[in-house]
C-alpha cells in the first residue's frame, strides 16, 4: 500500500508516519501527513513525533508492528 501525504505529496509514507497519524489524528483517518507536515500541522517539531513513535512502539501499540 503506497500512502501519500495529502499536504506535501510526498509518497511512500513509512509505517511509522502512518501509525502515528492514527495515534494522533485517530485511527479512521483516510488522509496522512509525513512527519514534516504533521509536525507543522499539530505545531509541534519533528522531534517530538519521533519521541512519540518511540514512546508508542516501548508501550507495544501493534499501529507499528
Ligand atoms: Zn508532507
Amino acid at each position: 500500500m503506497n500512502m501519500m501525504c495529502v499536504s506535501c505529496c510526498k509518497d511512500n509514507l513509512s509505517k511509522d508516519e502512518i501509525g502515528v497519524n492514527k495515534k494522533l489524528l485517530g485511527e479512521s483517518v483516510s488522509e496522512y501527513y509525513c512527519i514534516d507536515c504533521l509536525a507543522e500541522y499539530l505545531e509541534v517539531s519533528v522531534e517530538d513525533l519521533k519521541d512519540k513513535i518511540e514512546e508508542f512502539k516501548e508501550q507495544g501499540c501493534t499501529l507499528f508492528d
